[in-house]
């Protein structure tokens, strides 16, 4: 009999060994099985994103394996404490009342969160992430926070189409990045740019992401 999960060995490995050196994996795992996400695990795959923080504390438990938690969704600030608690990276700030709620949970735990800022590089209403053009203030009012560290920024970009569309988004996001390099802060280091998803992490990686956020292409369609 055939591995059923073999398909997720075969994709997390072909991915791993196209990414250029300096490039994080992670695997988006919403909606997947934990023996799903241990199969990305046995290939080699240590860096995991969750956009749900209920879901990410079940399946962290359910799995043999540790490896580094990113929180990719929308977090809410009635989440923040379990957020910090669960989570190496928190890709998705978005708010000073969010920033200040992570913080104050942070201090509680006597640690220091690492956190990226999102971009809403489509610059659309009706998306998530602090606009462009806000950006450095946002970034330079967090990172007075003590017990926050911004270690760069995310961004979304369209999901579908052609993946040269998702390019000036990737490149917006850039240069909100390139900006914040220049500017002395006083705890943050920019260091992570994370962009690109399963159609466009190519494109994405030659626009300067450091991390790339993968679910379908490792794990095949999401179940509806
Ligand atoms: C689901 C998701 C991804 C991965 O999307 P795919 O198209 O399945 O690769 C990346 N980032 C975030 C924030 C997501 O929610």
């Amino acid at each position: 009999m055939t591995n059923p999960l073999s398909h997720i060995t075969e994709n997390a490995r072909r991915l791993l060994e196209e990414l250029p050196d300096g490039v994080t994996l992670v695997a988006a795992v919403k909606s997947r099985l934990p023996a799903e996400v241990e199969a990305a695990a046995m290939a080699g795959i240590t860096h995991f994103g969750h956009n749900y923080v209920q879901e990410a504390q079940n399946m962290i438990q359910r799995l043999p394996v540790r490896g580094s938690w990113h929180m990719i969704g929308h977090l809410q600030r009635n989440k923040a404490g379990k957020a910090v608690e669960l989570f190496d990276l928190i890709e998705t700030l978005d708010s000073l009342r969010l920033a200040q709620a992570l913080d104050r949970r942070a201090a509680m735990a006597g640690i220091i969160m690492p956190v990226l800022i999102e971009i809403n590089s489509g610059q659309e209403p009706s998306k998530a992430g602090v606009m462009p053009g806000k950006a450095v203030a946002l970034v330079e009012e967090i990172d007075h926070f003590t017990n926050l560290r911004v270690e760069g920024l995310m961004t979304m970009g369209p999901a579908y189409g052609n993946p040269e569309d998702a390019r000036p988004y990737f490149r917006a996001t850039r240069e909100v990045f390139e900006s914040l390099k220049d500017k002395k802060l006083v705890r943050g280091q920019m260091k992570q740019l994370s962009m690109g998803m399963s159609n466009s992490y190519r494109v994405a990686i030659e626009e300067g992401a450091t991390i790339i956020r993968v679910g379908t292409r490792i794990f095949g369609p999401r179940p509806e």
